[in-house]
């Protein structure tokens, strides 16, 4: 029972404006204006604003990566194509 009574406790400090508030991604406390509640697999959570903008510049420079890996990769097939036809039409007239 002691432990359902902390956690109603914990929940109702949480809902006070001017309280810190549990960062479940930096395991810390954080104030509550920086604070963003997020939605994910396992329900609503609390993260700081920072924690959560980290998160996506890391995701939108994987994404830059990615895409100019995807680049190279194709410009490496353009090239084994224009090659492969330059030895076919050798090999054609060779
Ligand atoms: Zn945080």
């Amino acid at each position: 029972m002691t432990e359902i009574y902390l956690e109603q406790l914990e929940s109702a400090t949480q809902n006070a404006d001017s309280a810190e508030m549990f960062c479940y991604h930096c395991r810390r406390r954080h104030p509550r204006s920086e604070m963003l509640l997020i939605n994910n697999k396992s329900g609503k959570r609390w993260r700081c604003r920072a924690s959560v903008s980290n998160a996506r510049r890391q995701l939108n420079e994987r994404d830059a990566f990615g895409q100019e890996t995807t680049r190279n990769n194709r410009s490496d097939d353009k090239r084994r194509a224009d090659l492969t036809n330059m030895l076919r039409s050798m090999s054609r007239w060779g």
